[in-house]
Parts: C-alpha cells; sequence; structure tokens
C-alpha cells in the first residue's frame, strides 16, 4: 500500500511506554500511528490532519480524556471523527459522560490486541468508505458544474452569435423595407418560431406587419408582409398596448392562437402552420429617440420551450437595435423623400424661373436692333442685355441639374472635332472674358483630334471652365487654353493666373452648392452648380475632370479629359457656319406657344429678320393653322394647355403635306 493511501489514527497517552504498546499493537494494520502524549498536543495533531479514528486515555494530568474529547467534538471539522476511550475503571459515570461526548466505545486497559486491533480495523474501513463515497461525490459536483459551465458557455456564444448576425443584418442595409425583412428573418428560428415585426409608418399612417416562421412540413423558412386587417383583432389590441404603454407583454397558451385573421386565404398559411400551434408569445415595443415605432411579436409553438427571462433579455436587446436600425432607415428614407422633392422643386422653379426669360431676352434684341437714338436707353437695353444673359445662364445650369439627378438628359451623340468645341466655347465666353479685360491664349493641337460627343454640351462644358477662370482671376488677366491628344484622350487645360483654390477645397469644389468663397460680398455670386454640371456631363461622355492650383493666389488649371476616337470625319462645321453668316432667306413659320409676350416678342424679333410669322396659342389652334397654310418651319413649345407638343407634332406628322 502507497504511504499516502495510508489513514492516520492518533493515539493519545500521557505514559510513553503505553504509546508504544498500542502503536505495536496497530502496526499490523499496516497505517500511520500517531502519538500525542497530552490532550493539548492531540489537538496540536488534529489540526494538522485529518484521522479516522482516535485512541484517547482517559486519565491523564492536566487535560483529561474526556476534556479532550469535549474539546475535539467542538471543532466543525472534527465533530465526528470516532473517539475510543481507553480505561482502567469500568466506572459508568466516566462511560456514560464518554458517551455523552461522542465516543463511540471503550476498550479496557490492559488491552486485548485482537480487539483493539478489531475495533479500529472497523473504524479505518468506514472511514476508507466514507472517503471514497466524498470523493465521488466530489468528482460529481465537479463533472456537473463543468458541464454546466460549458453548456452556459455555448449558450452564452449562441446568443452573443445571435446577436451579432442580427446586429449585421441590421446595419447591412438603411433600405426600410430590406430592413423589416432582414430583422423578420434573423428571429426565426432562434427567437421564435414565428416572428412578426410591426411597424406604425408616422408619415403614411400605415400599420406594416412583416412575419417570418418555420414551414413544418419542409422545415424551412418563410415569410410575408401583411396589412393591418389580416391580423385578428385580438392580436391588433395586443400590440397597440404594448405601443401605448411602450411595456413588453407575455401572451400564455391560449390566446395567441388567433394571431393571425383566419378569413384571409393570404395568410391562411400562416396561421394555419405556424401561429395556430403557438403556445406562448411575447410582445416587445420598438422604441428609438423616445418614440415607439411598433412592436416585435415572438411565438414558439412547443410547450417546452416557453419563453423565459432570458428570451425576453435577448429579445429586448433584439429590439433596441432593431428599433434604432428601423428608425435610421426611416430617416434615411425621409432624407431621399425630401431630397426628391426639393430636386423637383427646384426643377419647377427654373421652369418657372424660363419662362418670363425668354420674353425679356426677345423684347431686349428688338430694342436693340431698331437702334435708338437716346444714349441713356441704349445704356439701359445693353444692361438689361448683360443681365438677363446671366440670369439665363444660372436658369439654364439649374434646369440642366435637375434633368441630369433626374437622369433626364439625352446627349446627342457624334463625331466632333476638338477645334470646333473650342470655338463655340470661346465664342460664348468672350464677353465676359473682354469685360474682364483679360488675355486669352488657346493652344490647338497640330494633328486632327475627333472625340465622340455632344457638341452643344462639350461645348457648353469648356464654355463653363473659361467663364470660371474669367471670373476667378482679377481683371487683365492671363486665360490659356490648350488642347492635345494624351494617350487615348483629347486633353483640354484651362489655366488661369487668378485667385487660385485651396488644396483642401480642390476635390470639393465639384460637388454641387459648393463655393469656396461664402461670404455675402462674393463679387462673382453663382450657385455653385457649374462645376457639377461640368463633371456630370464630362462623365456621361466617359471623361473625367480634375482641377490644380497651387494655393490662394497662385492660378487654377482645370484639366478635362474626354476619350479620343481615331476616325476623322469630313469637317463640316466650317459649312454649317458659312450657311449659317449667309444672308436668311425669307420663311413662313408657325409659333406655338401658350406665353403670350414669348411667342409675340419671338415672331417680332423673326420678322425683323425677314420672315414671316403666325402665333398660335394651344394644340388645336395650331392644328387649324396648319390646315390653312402649311408652314416651313413650326417653333413648338411642349409644355402646352391640354394637348401637349408631342401630342401636336405627332399629328402634323400624320398628315400626308407634312414631309419636312
Ligand atoms: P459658381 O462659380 O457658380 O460659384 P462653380 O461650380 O462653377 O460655381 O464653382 C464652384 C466654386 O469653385 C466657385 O465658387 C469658386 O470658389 C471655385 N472655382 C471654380 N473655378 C475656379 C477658378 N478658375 N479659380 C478659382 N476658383 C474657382
Amino acid at each position: 500500500m502507497q504511504n499516502d493511501d495510508k489513514v492516520n489514527i492518533l493515539v493519545v497517552d500521557d505514559l510513553p511506554e503505553k504509546l508504544l504498546v498500542i502503536d505495536t499493537i496497530l502496526a499490523g494494520l499496516g497505517e500511520n500511528v500517531v502519538r500525542a502524549h497530552s490532550g493539548r498536543e492531540a489537538l496540536r495533531q488534529l489540526l494538522d490532519r485529518e484521522f479516522a479514528v482516535i485512541l484517547l486515555d482517559v486519565y491523564m494530568p492536566d487535560m483529561n480524556g474526556l476534556e479532550t474529547a469535549a474539546m475535539i467534538r467542538s471543532r466543525r471539522q472534527t465533530a465526528h471523527t470516532p473517539i475510543i476511550f481507553i480505561t482502567a475503571f469500568t466506572d459508568d459515570i466516566h462511560t456514560a459522560q464518554g458517551y455523552s461526548l461522542g465516543a463511540v466505545d471503550y476498550i479496557f486497559s490492559p488491552v486485548v490486541p485482537e480487539i483493539l486491533r478489531t475495533k479500529v480495523g472497523v473504524f479505518v474501513e468506514l472511514y476508507r468508505k466514507t472517503q471514497q463515497v466524498r470523493r465521488q461525490a466530489e468528482e460529481h459536483v465537479v463533472l456537473a458544474r463543468e458541464q454546466a459551465a460549458r453548456a452556459a458557455a455555448e449558450e452564452a456564444t449562441r446568443r452573443s452569435t445571435f446577436l451579432a448576425e442580427a446586429s449585421g443584418v441590421l446595419t447591412k442595409s438603411l433600405d426600410y423595407d430590406a430592413t423589416l425583412r432582414g430583422l423578420a428573418r434573423v428571429l426565426v428560428p432562434f427567437l421564435g418560431d414565428f416572428a412578426a415585426v410591426t411597424v406604425l409608418d408616422d408619415r403614411s399612417a400605415e400599420w406594416k406587419t412583416v412575419v417570418a416562421w418555420i414551414d413544418p412540413a419542409t422545415g424551412n423558412r418563410k415569410r410575408a408582409t401583411l396589412g393591418k386587417q389580416d391580423l385578428a383583432a385580438v392580436m391588433v389590441d395586443q400590440i397597440d398596448r404594448v405601443v401605448s404603454t411602450g411595456d413588453t407583454i407575455f401572451i400564455p397558451d391560449r390566446s395567441t392562437r388567433s394571431v393571425v385573421d383566419k378569413d384571409d386565404p393570404v395568410v391562411e398559411y400562416v396561421m394555419e402552420n405556424a401561429v395556430f400551434a403557438a403556445k406562448s408569445a411575447m410582445i416587445i415595443p420598438l422604441e428609438a429617440r423616445g418614440r415607439v415605432l411598433g412592436a416585435l411579436t415572438l411565438a414558439r409553438e412547443s410547450a417546452n420551450r416557453q419563453f423565459g427571462s432570458e428570451d425576453s433579455i435577448l429579445a429586448e436587446n433584439v429590439a433596441a437595435r432593431a428599433a434604432i436600425a428601423i428608425d435610421n432607415a426611416r430617416l434615411y428614407r425621409d432624407i431621399q423623400e425630401d431630397d426628391r422633392r426639393k430636386n423637383e422643386f427646384l426643377a419647377m422653379l427654373a421652369h418657372e424661373l424660363r419662362n418670363p426669360l425668354a420674353p425679356i431676352r426677345n423684347s431686349v434684341k428688338i430694342l436693340q436692333r431698331f437702334g435708338l437714338k437716346d444714349d441713356e436707353v441704349n445704356w439701359a437695353s445693353d444692361v438689361i442685355s448683360r443681365q438677363v444673359e446671366q440670369l439665363v445662364r444660372l436658369v439654364d445650369d439649374l434646369l440642366d441639374i435637375s434633368r441630369i439627378s433626374g437622369g433626364k438628359i439625352q446627349l446627342n451623340l457624334e463625331a466632333v472635332d476638338v477645334v470646333e468645341v473650342v470655338d463655340i466655347a470661346v465664342e460664348t465666353s468672350r464677353p465676359l472674358i473682354e469685360a474682364r479685360k483679360h488675355v486669352l491664349a488657346v493652344e490647338l493641337p497640330t494633328h486632327p483630334l475627333w472625340i465622340k460627343a455632344d457638341k452643344a454640351r462639350i461645348s457648353q462644358v469648356l464654355a463653363n471652365l473659361l467663364n470660371n477662370a474669367a471670373k476667378y482671376t482679377a481683371d487683365g488677366g492671363k486665360i490659356v487654353l490648350t488642347v492635345g491628344g494624351e494617350g487615348s484622350d483629347a486633353v483640354f487645360r484651362v489655366r488661369d493666373t487668378g485667385i487660385g483654390i485651396p488644396v483642401e477645397m480642390l476635390a470639393k469644389i465639384f460637388d454641387l452648392f459648393t463655393q469656396v468663397d461664402r461670404s455675402l460680398d462674393r463679387s462673382q455670386g453663382g450657385l455653385g452648380i457649374g462645376l457639377t454640371l461640368v463633371r456630370r456631363l464630362a462623365e456621361l461622355h466617359g471623361g473625367t475632370v480634375e482641377a490644380h492650383s497651387d494655393g490662394p493666389g497662385r492660378g487654377s488649371e482645370f484639366l478635362l479629359r474626354i476619350p479620343a476616337i481615331a476616325e476623322t470625319l469630313p469637317q463640316t462645321g466650317d459649312l454649317v457656319r458659312s450657311a449659317g453668316a449667309k444672308q436668311p432667306t425669307p420663311v413662313h413659320i408657325l409659333i406655338v406657344d401658350d406665353n403670350n409676350d414669348s411667342a409675340k416678342s419671338l415672331g417680332r424679333l423673326l420678322q425683323l429678320s425677314g420672315h414671316h410669322t403666325a402665333i398660335a396659342h394651344d394644340g388645336p389652334e395650331a392644328l387649324r393653322q396648319v390646315e390653312t397654310a402649311v408652314p416651313e418651319f413650326i417653333l413648338l413649345d411642349i409644355g402646352l394647355p391640354g394637348m401637349d407638343g408631342y401630342e401636336v407634332a405627332r399629328r402634323i406628322r400624320d398628315r400626308p403635306d407634312s414631309e419636312r
């Protein structure tokens, strides 16, 4: 037997020879016999280790056996350690006292070796058994604890994985409906066999419920979107209660049986297969920024999966995250909606502003044509003309931006010689460049260079860059326009000696409504639209635009890159221009416009150029006029009341005599 497997036996006697005798007798047991010469020494030994049995001499000086026993019993660890008294007297009183102190036996001295060994042997055996049982029990406890800890850890992992997954789903999209669907999906089957996300939309006053459930037949997850009318009245009441109080409610057993209205065939499936069998349910408010947006309903089919406090903590955690996600998605949707409305408003505003500009512009041109004698009036009409042109430019930019934002712009692509683009752009910007007394240097490519572009649009882009160069350079500055082929691109560079651009603004100036100087006294006040238009139009052409500047006061350079095309076509620009420069042959023109001032002023202007004009104010009148005299040209407004310009055009085209 191993040394540590031996059990301890304590022998207490004041006489060494008696100790020796007992020790010798017990040696046969093969256990560890510990000797103590007094009660005190015995107590000390008992502090150090555990004993299977104590042999205690009753008569000892100082502290006798009975007193020692009393002390031993009073200590919790030794309260039950068997004590055998050794005594020479068969004194009944002592015996009784000894028993009352928890002695288990008496042995009379002189001891009979056999009896002593047998009695001690019994206790040793008993001790061993007890130890074994205790060890097993301890092992059991440890094992059970380990299992419980493992299970708890697994559950915690499952829950945190679930929460992470839920958060992932909730933050993935800012789309309102996608967020609701994702949420319903992630809840099933982890938190319930059936989940419903109900939201009450404050804008549309709409009540919408997205449900997800497990199809018992296939085990697959299913989903549907229901309206308020699809839910049973009891369910609507419960959700209403949660929404108005903001408190979670648990619904026991039967009351969940009719979550969904049974009569609606669309939702029959949900009801029959999942919700009808629900055994327990809870409804949790979805609350964000102090407002309840709706509620989360979770139901379970199995009776032994009733919702517990852990579930509700988890569900409330998810509900809190979900509410924030739903709130964000809603805000985002509202912002987009506002943005769309603002764009519509801008488009309408630009349109409305544009309408009165046309007759003003025409009328000024008429005034100028008459070459008035009065210098003051001449001067005034020049001022009106310049200011109107500026207004027209701004309003046109505004119109273009809303067209581009609405995807309504269409490019009229053709092969264009870059020289032609430069000609048109320089022509457009010349008045401003000259007014500011700048010197413009143009460097054209030595070889023919062609791009596939909308001539008018790409010239507009270049003119915009030239105008900016003129605007943001102090009078008498220098502007250089260089055009050349670089790799597979045609590159237009517009450099100026102007105010320059701070480096941190370089990337931003292309954003809508962005301006470096937003102070009220900025002298060149535009709308901050031009460069946005430049970039979007460049991109529509498959090109790019960049800005460079060494900083304030050090000039700027804008670089427009448009893919070049290989083929060169016969140049038609000159032909067109020379044709345009010829005196026009008088023609008969019909003007169709519901704005009388517009129609009349345009008519006068055309008459001044020698043409014959007629006016119609709506579609039917235009058609009647075409019946009597077919014009060579028709200038047709699209936005006519009643029959629009497209319809008028179609009807005129349908006439057999209209091949022009
Ligand atoms: P706008 O000229 O109407 O303000 P733009 O979109 O054309 O709007 O330009 C945006 C801003 O970029 C301008 O307000 C100006 O601050 C800056 N900017 C544009 N071109 C130049 C330039 N050539 N030199 C210095 N700053 C410029």
